[in-house]
């Protein structure tokens, strides 16, 4: 019943049903779990001598004059009335609601809550929220903690606020409780109906606090199962055991130019255990830039090969692939691993015997497809279009994704499909966005996660500059030696196009007059978001073929290619980029021997913005900032801290890693009974369906 349709509740016609169904609320049961995001304080009750300019209050009192006119200088329509109570009268104004003198009328007793104006002379209640007083009910709009809910513009507060009091009402003797009662008992939650009570009509904050550290926890367990539920269908997936090559192995690595830290062989061996078993490796594999984990991915494919099967390594951009496809092809240089670059625009091959052929025919690309499919390739590398259907493997037992979080449902299941037999790969994915340990826990929580520290040794430190404005035609001067002796450089803004927000640089307007001005003399290149994937591509291999001294871009350079004599970034309006962001601009400098700067120019050097930047200066720990970027930007407002429109946040404080902790341990305890509880299984599943889970 609580799935019924909406306009089962008597006063939703067709045109509310559709307002609410733009909230994505369709089901009896939406809108009671409908939440609100904050609460107005109306709760104290001032007689009406008492008020003063700038005050948030409530009055009771009757309405002595009330009448419409037009404002003479906007023309608007403005209501005016009078309210008395015993201690004096005040003059109340809405705007733009002209109907009101349809709704009461002289004589009516009103309770009002809303703020005076500020001018002490004229004292004015300005566009208070009203409702009559009617003995014996309890008022709902004035007078107390009144919620606020996100609305459509055909929809209003108090329309919203009164169908759900009326749902809740009505269904309320349907709501049972899904979460275990050993739970509530040890976490002393309140129970469902109460909770829902109180999360909309709360006496006190108190109240509305407590219900929401329920439905916090009920968010974060309930995710949680998700994940574990989620993890144990793919260990019911079958898959290619692969085993592990010793001796080739070792070969491998002292053919490498460098020792492989601690924490590569860690996750290296990470990865091995899970190719034993006989289901999907599911792994995320993070590390900052350039901490090396392309080869702990060579790792993955030596063994893979060596087993007997075939891998893909899919980039973000093709000029990643080709990279990657160079690189491999010097790893495995001395090893006979058979490897073919897929992309649009290309088709290489490589072996030992033959070294890269370039390949440019329909034909010869056919007969590469073929190649593919009878097993006599082991690696392809290629962009995401290597899920195409008409590339068939023989034998595919892993893909490596690079730069990519997460690797969606539909996704996977095409991959799936590349085997003839159904089989799924192992799936490792690669990324340099460090992922706070929470998020981690939680977003990510079917996922398992291997981590590489730090960057590997004999790497310069880049050193990091917050750079006033009237500094800037220094660090021109800076940028044009460092072009002098063939280097190069990037220049992030925060926009595409000029806007009117004074003083933020766009990539459109700062090219033209960098150009004209300050780098006249330089090769400029522009690159952002809006255009074509081949302009991108083509810009980028300018740049990375050292025909482009500097590159003017937005955040599109966040995930990138190797440029390896790129020493400068400087960042335009850096205190509109989060940290973490920040340190990913940072890391496309410095990977190379030379000493490299990354230049920060906040537009506004305000105490506030340059202390947060402080922090990527000291740090260069890319988790430390994401931490830090979550604590400070993920959360908004504490709970409860302002007087008045406390926030409310639906979704449970990623930050909060105990709560986090606690509800995965619950997850784990109750994932095994989850049968015992259907009623919590149907949440499981109604969320999963939400979320487009596996
Ligand atoms: P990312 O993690 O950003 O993908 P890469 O795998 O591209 O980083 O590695 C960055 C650079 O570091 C490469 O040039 C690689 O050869 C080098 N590298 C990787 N591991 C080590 C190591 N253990 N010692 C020294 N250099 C290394
Ligand atoms: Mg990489």
């Amino acid at each position: 019943m609580l799935d019924a349709p909406v306009s089962n509740i008597s006063g939703i016609g067709k045109a509310t049903e559709k307002e609410l169904q733009k909230l994505g609320i369709t089901t009896v049961r939406d809108l009671i779990f409908y939440l609100p995001y904050r609460f107005d304080d109306f709760t104290k009750l001032y007689a009406i001598k008492d008020l003063k300019a700038r005050m948030t209050a409530t009055i009771r009192g009757t309405v002595t004059h009330l009448q419409n006119r037009r404002s003479w200088r906007t023309h608007k329509i403005v209501t005016e009335a009078f309210v008395d109570d015993e201690s004096g009268s005040i003059k109340v104004i809405w705007f733009n609601q002209p109907y009101i003198v349809k709704n009461i009328k002289v004589g009516d007793t009103l309770s009002l809550s809303g703020r005076t104006s500020d001018n002490f002379y004229d004292l004015t209640l300005v566009s208070p929220m009203y409702e009559k007083i009617i003995s014996g009910t309890e008022p709902l709009h004035t007078g107390r903690l009144v919620p606020l809910y996100s609305l459509t513009h055909q929809l209003h507060q108090k329309q919203l606020r009164s169908l759900i009091k009326k749902a809740l009402h009505d269904f309320r003797f349907l709501l049972s409780e899904y979460l275990p009662s050993q739970i509530l008992d040890q976490e002393k939650l309140l129970a469902l109906p109460q909770a829902l009570e109180a999360i909309h009509f709360p006496a006190t904050i108190e109240e509305a606090q407590k219900a929401k550290r329920r439905f916090s926890f009920e968010e974060l367990f309930i995710l949680q199962l998700c994940n574990l539920v989620s993890r144990k269908a793919v260990a019911r997936l079958p898959a290619y055991a692969i085993s592990f090559h010793k001796k080739e192995t070792s070969e491998f690595i002292s053919s490498l130019p460098y020792a492989l830290t601690k924490s590569q062989k860690e996750a290296a061996w990470e990865i091995i255990q899970d190719f034993k078993k006989n289901f999907p490796m599911n792994r995320l594999l993070e590390g900052d830039v350039g901490s090396g984990k392309t080869v702990v991915g060579a790792l993955a494919v030596l063994n893979a090969v060596r087993s007997g099967y075939q891998c893909v390594l899919m980039a973000p951009t093709e000029i990643l692939a080709v990279q990657h496809f160079e690189t491999f092809c010097t790893f495995y240089e001395n090893i006979g691993v058979r490897i073919a670059l897929l992309t649009s625009s290309a088709y290489k091959k490589w072996n030992k015997e033959s070294g890269i052929r370039n390949q440019g025919t329909k034909k010869e690309k056919k007969s590469l497809l073929q190649e593919i499919q009878n097993g006599d390739i082991d690696l392809v590398v290629g962009t995401h279009a290597l899920i195409q259907p008409n590339i068939i493997f023989k034998k595919l037992a892993l893909a490596i994704i690079d730069e990519q979080h997460r690797f969606g449902v539909a996704q996977r299941k095409a991959l799936c499909e590349k085997n003839d037999n159904a089989v799924m790969p192992h799936l490792l994915s690669m990324t340099a966005t460090p992922i706070p340990r929470s998020l981690a826990l939680t977003v990510y929580g079917d996922l398992d996660i291997s981590l590489i520290h730090g960057a590997p040794r004999g790497r310069k430190k880049i050193i990091t500059k917050i750079v006033p404005q009237h500094y800037r035609q220094w660090v021109y001067d800076f940028i044009k030696k460092e072009i002098a002796h063939g280097r190069q450089v990037f220049i992030v803004c925060p926009l595409i196009d000029p806007s009117d927000t004074l003083g933020v640089r766009s990539v459109g307007e700062e090219s033209k007059r960098l150009q004209e001005s300050d780098l006249a003399s330089v090769r400029l290149g522009v690159l952002h978001g809006k255009m074509k994937q081949k302009e991108k591509e083509h810009v980028m291999s300018a740049m990375a073929a050292g025909d482009i001294d500097v590159l003017v871009t937005t955040s599109v350079v966040e995930v990138g290619v190797d440029i390896p004599r790129a020493t400068v970034m400087l960042i335009e309006g850096a205190e509109r980029f989060g940290l973490a962001q920040l340190h990913q601009f940072r890391g496309r400098v410095g990977r190379c021997a030379y000493q490299s700067y990354c230049f920060l120019l906040p537009t506004e050097a305000t105490h506030e913005n340059k202390q947060r930047l402080k922090a990527i200066v000291s740090s260069n720990d890319g988790f430390a900032l994401a931490e830090k970027d979550l604590e400070l930007r993920g959360e908004g407002d504490v709970f409860g801290e302002r007087q008045s429109g406390m926030p409310l946040v639906t979704l449970a404080s990623l930050a909060d890693v105990e709560l986090i902790k606690k509800t995965r341990s619950f997850a784990e305890q109750y994932v095994v009974r989850l049968d015992e509880y259907p009623e919590l299984k149907n949440r499981v599943d109604a969320f999963q369906r939400q979320a487009h889970f596996e």
